[in-house]
């Protein structure tokens, strides 16, 4: 079985230690490519040169996040752009809106998230997008490049049933699906299968966090997905073949990558 990590900050300093045996043990488990995007104007750079150092398996995303988003955003936005004519970068993000810690910069990730946006179009760049409490907001600017956006990924979803159906009329946007799926309480099990098809869905870590039960609490990476797979396959009543087969063909309809 092969798959796909679309979304895993692997040039965090979390790994700067064991870097090769990280990358080493995901190719083991069956990870065929990994998806790496920058959360500021310092990780567009260490992003890039790191898969550079794993071209054709490590694929970069450039973008600014929207909780680095700050008073001088139009400034690193600014410079972040010139970057995205290199030809290994296969998505804008990550970008979006995060209202949960911190309303201070409200306005300014509107414009940034939106500014980003444009991008997406202008580029045809699909987008890997993060948002937190900000659904409407986020919806809000997204209907307004409806027709003209790419497609992206809609990471770390974790809402209900209404809310992936709204997500869902973007076409060509699917939900990115990691270890919250695999905590007790996750609700995911039940809304995932209810609303979303599978070709709606694509494999995530979001590494070095949100490790998955068994290894909640520890230090995420790429190769333990294998848990998200086994607990989407239950959630389905399909393989786990399966599972990787659909989410394989999902992340090359968005992003263009074959394993
Ligand atoms: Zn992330």
């Amino acid at each position: 079985m092969r798959f796909i990590d679309t979304h895993c900050h692997l040039d965090g300093e979390e790994f700067r230690d064991d870097l090769e045996a990280v990358v080493a043990r995901a190719q083991e488990a069956g990870v065929g490519a990994i998806g790496i995007p920058c959360i500021d104007l310092a990780s567009c750079d260490t992003v890039l040169a790191m898969c550079r150092r794993y071209p054709g398996y490590c694929h970069p995303m450039l973008g600014l996040h929207p909780e680095e988003v700050k008073e001088d955003w139009q400034h690193v936005l600014e410079q972040i752009k010139p970057r995205l004519s290199d030809p290994q970068v296969i998505a804008i993000g990550e970008v979006g809106l995060d209202f949960y810690w911190s309303r201070e910069f409200e306005q300014a990730q509107l414009d940034a998230f939106e500014e980003q946006v444009k991008w997406s179009v202008e580029f045809q760049l699909p987008l890997m997008i993060h948002c937190r409490k900000a659904q409407n907001e986020l919806v809000a600017i997204l209907k307004r490049y409806k027709d003209d956006l790419p497609g992206g990924v809609f990471h770390c979803f974790t809402g209900n049933e209404t809310e992936a159906r709204q997500l869902l009329e973007f076409d060509n946007f699917v939900l990115g699906i990691g270890g919250v799926l695999t905590f007790k309480k996750s609700h995911l099990p039940k809304v995932l299968p209810a609303v979303v098809p599978l070709d709606r869905i694509v494999l995530e870590t979001d590494a070095p966090y949100m490790a998955p039960v068994p290894m909640r609490g520890k230090r995420n990476e790429s190769a333990f997905i294998r848990h998200i797979i086994t607990r989407l396959a239950e959630a389905y009543g399909v393989s786990e073949e399966k599972i990787c087969r659909q989410t394989n063909e999902n992340v090359q309809k968005v992003f263009g990558i074959q394993i």
